[in-house]
């Protein structure tokens, strides 16, 4: 039930592989100008800078947005300027270096204002550590040196048409191709699709004989067979592009893979889903936050004007719900640190608490926005107000991969000391 020990290695190996790199000494000089530029950020820098980027960028345009389905590049360049997509990557890439706590924290606080963006965050968060984690050679330098700069957003391309939901079991398989591979899949949901400047793809590999034999490979926008196919109109999570994307016969060469053949499925275990499961989570609070403030600030500003009374004052069971989403906002808040301590500190019920926070967080963010969606009445349903987005964008979180039910099902597995796959 460990974690292995990749965990642990992430910043040591990816620092090794960028040391031995032939175009280490122009990105060197480049990141530390970057760096003295930007000052040396830590964890309540972060958060103040996540929280003034929240407030300028992502609340005044949150419900046009919304209503557009617009991706917001205002906000992906604000992040970008101010080190934040760059947080986790070492210092020597121009990153800041910084760990979980500070990922869930900015994490909150952007999906507290919009949760679209946030998750363009959160999915640029894992594909970065997956690229910082490349095996020793892969010719991602450049690229590294771009994120820490805060000019590259990337993302994951995993799910695929084929396996649906079961992201750990592509259906489409790398063909070798002399200097590299050649890569046709039909992935159905990439969040920022067309919009990110790279992509951590997963397929099987080229000799896999089991469905998670897979590698994962950096494919970067421009190469010749990728494209998005059609548009992104979902019912939350509107302005985050999440539109299915192809890879038609795409060539792909061996610097950009990011994993042993077949190794894939263990670095999204080890690397993608203990960040994955955190920041899903962290956007969820975020909402419930949101929801909660929205809701109290309607009980305290709508009256019954017959009675001269608050909508707060008046009703014992309208204050009643609300209590009700305060706990479970500050429970939600305890078990994001609790995993944040699990992944600091890893033991034996880490991945445990990896599988139960994303599952927690899907429905008490489904509950708690539901209730707001109750207590606010008809002025929420009329969209008067931000909490029926709230309650839109809550939706996303437990139908993402793996999916609450899936979560359910590997930690009654794990609890019983059946295997998982
Ligand atoms: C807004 C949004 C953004 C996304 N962004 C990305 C992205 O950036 N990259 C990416 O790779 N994917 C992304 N996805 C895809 C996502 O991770 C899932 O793969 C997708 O939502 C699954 O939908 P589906 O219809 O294929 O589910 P299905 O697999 O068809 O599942 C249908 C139902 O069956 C349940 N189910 C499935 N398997 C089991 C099981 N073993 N046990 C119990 N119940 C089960 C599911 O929980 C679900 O309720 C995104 C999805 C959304 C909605």
């Amino acid at each position: 039930m460990q974690l292995t020990g990749a965990l642990f290695n992430v910043r040591d190996h990816c620092l090794a592989a960028f040391k031995s790199s032939a175009d280490c000494k122009q990105v060197y000089c480049e990141v530390l100008r970057q760096s003295l530029i930007k000052g040396v950020m830590n964890h309540e820098t972060a958060l103040s800078k996540a929280k003034e980027i929240a407030e300028r960028v992502l609340a005044p345009a949150a419900r046009q947005n919304d209503k557009e389905g617009r991706f917001s590049t205002e906000a992906v360049d604000a992040l970008g300027r101010a080190g934040l997509l760059g947080l986790m990557l070492p210092a020597e890439f121009g990153g800041a270096g910084l760990g979980s706590r500070t990922f869930a924290g900015v994490t909150a606080t952007l999906a507290e204002a919009d949760a679209s963006v946030a998750m363009v965050y959160l999915m640029h968060i894992c594909a970065a550590a997956m690229i910082t984690t490349a095996r020793p050679g892969a010719a991602v330098a450049q690229i590294l040196k771009e994120i820490g700069t805060g000019g590259h957003l990337s993302t994951l391309a995993f799910s695929e048409a084929g396996s649906r939901s079961h992201f750990w079991a592509p259906v489409s398989r790398a063909r070798p191709n002399g200097a590299g591979v050649r890569i046709t899949a039909k992935k159905s949901w990439v969040t920022s699709a067309g919009r990110a400047h790279s992509y951590v793809v997963s397929t099987l590999a080229p000799e896999g004989t089991g469905p998670t034999d897979s590698t994962l490979y950096l494919v970067p926008v421009g190469l010749r067979g990728l494209s998005v196919e059609g548009s992104w109109d979902g019912l939350g999570l509107r302005a985050n592009a999440s539109a299915p994307m192809m890879l038609d016969d795409c060539e792909v060469p061996f610097g950009l893979q990011l994993t042993d053949d077949g190794r894939g499925f263990q670095a999204m275990l080890d690397v993608v889903l203990p960040q994955f499961n955190l920041g899903t989570a962290a956007v969820a609070l975020g909402l419930c936050r949101a929801a909660v403030a929205a809701t109290a600030a309607h009980l305290k500003s709508a009256r019954f004007e017959h009675l001269g009374q608050s909508l707060g004052e008046s009703l014992p069971t309208l204050r009643a719900q609300l209590a009700a989403m305060q706990i479970d906002t500050d429970g939600l808040s305890v078990r994001v640190d609790d995993l944040v301590e699990h992944l600091e500190r890893p033991r034996d019920m880490t991945l445990l608490r990896v599988l139960e926070t994303k599952a927690a967080a899907g429905d008490i963010a489904i509950s708690v926005t539901s209730t707001a969606m109750r207590v606010c009445g008809g002025a929420a349903f009329s969209k008067r107000m931000n909490i029926e987005r709230l309650f839109r964008d809550a939706h996303a979180g437990a139908v993402m991969a793996p999916t609450g039910d899936v979560l359910r099902e590997f930690i009654a597995r794990a609890v019983l000391g059946m295997p998982l796959f």
